[in-house]
């Protein structure tokens, strides 16, 4: 049975203090001793000593191939890999059938792209994304519609950020093959409303992708409710690994694709005439896997659960107030991004400043913030700007970071007069 939603309501909030004597690489100073405030979280994330233990205790005590070996060794390593996977989908309540490990999101979109949407698609038909994809979720269907004479159909954001949905909804047709779009953005923030999107793909018979590379770390995943086709994330945004990454799909879809690379541990028999492929997830996992990646992400995830996801976001969205609050009179602020209930992302520049040069200034005080285009270019293009300064939030940032983020933007607006 469902806790009621006043259990969630009673959760204790987080205590980020706490939180903070986890994470050893925030105990540092930077530039002539400068207190770190790490503000680039959307980039990557800090790993907890719960995950860094995880990594040590594997490659000291179990490391070995997975799959292959009948030693102590090779059997710890596959039981830790294999655990690893049943502790992921059960984070993200999908089936461990349906959880393919990966070397990250890229690798989990290029995979859909080739294996599922590729091998159907015809001149003409449509792929559907949205202007505020990150290039992850651009390139392999671009990639792939040159291939076949597809097109890439593109639904517009508003000015506050907010996807266009009449925009999206009518451009979902009967050509359509994949209508691919992201969770959260990571550069304006915005939440999109994922659930009613696949409702309205489904109704289509549309499949669809959902990048969750800056969701996972925020909010709750339910993959089978959400009934979308595919969803994907990443290890090293959600406190875990780099190199390491996860694909969400339905079983069934899974069962009817291609592999898309070959090599050892996803095949069944091998002869020279002919080979046949493992089934589920096996098939597309190819070669020796990241197996650290699996068991370091499995222990991000009890870390987090551990810490309650709800009191993270909660702790998250006063972060964004607080700090937008105390950054709000900062002469010629210009704030890229305000859609109701976005994620504690804040993409800025100040005007007549270069948006590295207001991020190399923020660095020199101890704030590491992200600047560039995010690998946004189109969205960028969108707002007319060829790059953004962007702070970014998690679970371990505090008052004392907001405080120092706010007065070094004063420090830098004062000397980019
Ligand atoms: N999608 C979004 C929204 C992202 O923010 C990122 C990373 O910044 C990616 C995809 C790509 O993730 P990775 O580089 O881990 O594959």
């Amino acid at each position: 049975m469902n806790a009621p939603d006043n259990a969630q309501k009673t959760q204790p909030a987080l205590d980020v203090a706490h939180v903070r004597k986890q994470f050893p690489v925030l105990h540092q100073h930077v530039h002539d001793n400068k207190r770190l405030a790490y503000l680039d979280n959307a980039a990557t994330t800090q790993k907890p000593e719960a995950v860094l233990n995880a990594l040590d205790r594997y490659y000291r005590y179990d490391n070995s191939n997975v799959h292959r070996g009948v030693h102590a060794l090779a059997a710890r390593a596959t039981q830790g890999y294999e655990q690893a996977r049943a502790r992921i989908a059960r984070f993200a309540n999908a089936s461990e059938a349906g959880t393919v490990f990966t070397r990250g999101t890229t690798e989990a979109i290029n995979l859909v792209a080739y294996s599922h949407v590729l091998p159907a698609l015809q001149p003409g038909d449509e792929i559907l994304l949205t202007e505020m994809e990150h290039h992850a979720n651009i390139v392999p269907w671009q990639l792939i519609a040159e291939r076949a004479g597809a097109r890439i159909v593109v639904a517009p954001v508003h000015e506050d950020g907010r996807l266009d949905l009449d925009a999206w909804r009518v451009r979902l047709n009967a050509r359509t093959r994949m209508a691919a779009f992201v969770h959260v953005s990571n550069t304006l923030g915005t939440v999109n409303p994922v659930a009613e999107m696949v409702a309205e793909a489904r109704k289509q018979g549309v499949s669809t992708l959902i990048d969750g590379a800056q969701a996972v770390a925020h909010i709750p995943l339910q993959f089978e409710d959400l009934g979308a086709d595919f969803y994907t994330f990443s290890a090293h945004k959600l406190y875990g690994p780099t190199g390491f990454g996860v694909l969400l799909a339905k079983p069934e879809l899974l069962a009817a694709m291609p592999p898309w690379q070959g090599g050892g541990d996803m095949i069944d028999t091998v002869s020279f005439e002919g080979t046949t492929y493992a089934d589920g997830p096996a098939r597309f996992e190819a070669g020796t896997p990241h197996i650290a990646g699996a068991i370091g992400l499995a222990a991000a995830i009890d870390w987090l659960d551990a810490q309650g996801l709800r009191a993270a976001k909660a702790h998250e969205d006063a972060l964004l107030a607080q700090a937008l609050e105390a950054i709000d009179d900062v002469p010629g602020l210009q704030l890229f991004g305000t859609a109701p209930g976005k994620a504690a992302i804040i993409a800025f520049n100040l005007e007549g400043a270069h948006a590295s040069d207001v991020s190399s200034l923020l660095d020199m005080q101890g704030v590491a913030v992200r600047v560039g285009h995010h690998c946004t270019m189109p969205l960028h293009a969108r707002f007319g700007l060829s790059g953004t300064a962007r702070a970014s939030f998690a679970i371990y940032n505090d008052a004392d970071d907001i405080a120092q983020f706010a007065s070094a933007l004063r420090k830098a607006r004062d000397m980019l007069r």
